[in-house]
């Protein structure tokens, strides 16, 4: 994997505070076609089975929309497999690996989009992030779900932070 970062692709284009905050029509109108999601902390709790009823009718609505959507997980899915027939017509890939591209291109092929038309939408800077823009997707950053994390996930977070907090000084 390429391990050199440009600083300007860890940065979101976007920051929201829930998935629940996405515009349908002013990405539509931005030439969007399709949404892209994390799963953990951002669609549902880490290593929740099941989506709550709130964000599958999200997906729901987002798609009445005419927005394709798809979910991208660097889990490894064991024990979620069904998670795929509670989603139908939303692709999901697990073990994805973000922020390698492979599985986001995999995914985009699927879905029919070109990175230009799709928004990835993510709680972490160093794989949905990273990942998305490394490609030419827009990207999105929402707060986490659960704010009760490991420490080590905490720490990544405190880094991502200070290179927010740089990055808006640096003008980015
Ligand atoms: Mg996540």
């Amino acid at each position: 994997m390429r391990l050199s970062v440009r600083f300007g692709e860890i940065l979101p284009d976007r920051e929201l505070e829930s998935i629940f905050e996405l515009e349908p029509a002013s990405l539509k109108a931005a030439g969007k076609r399709g949404i892209i999601f994390d799963l953990d902390n951002t669609l549902a709790p880490r290593g929740a089975r099941q989506l709550d009823r709130a964000a599958l009718a999200l997906l729901d609505r987002l798609r009445e929309e005419g927005l394709l959507v798809g979910i991208l997980s660097n889990d490894q899915g064991l024990g979620r497999e069904h998670l795929q027939g509670r989603t139908e017509g939303c692709p999901i890939y697990f073990n994805a690996r973000k922020p390698r591209r492979a599985v986001f291109r995999q995914l985009l092929r699927e879905m029919g989009l070109s990175p230009e038309e799709a928004v990835m939408v993510g709680d972490n800077l160093f794989t949905d992030i990273w990942g998305a823009k490394r490609l030419g997707l827009y990207a999105i950053l929402v707060r986490p779900l659960d704010p009760r994390e490991p420490s080590h996930i905490r720490l990544v977070r405190l880094a991502a932070r200070a290179a927010l907090s740089l990055g808006r000084l640096l003008g980015c």
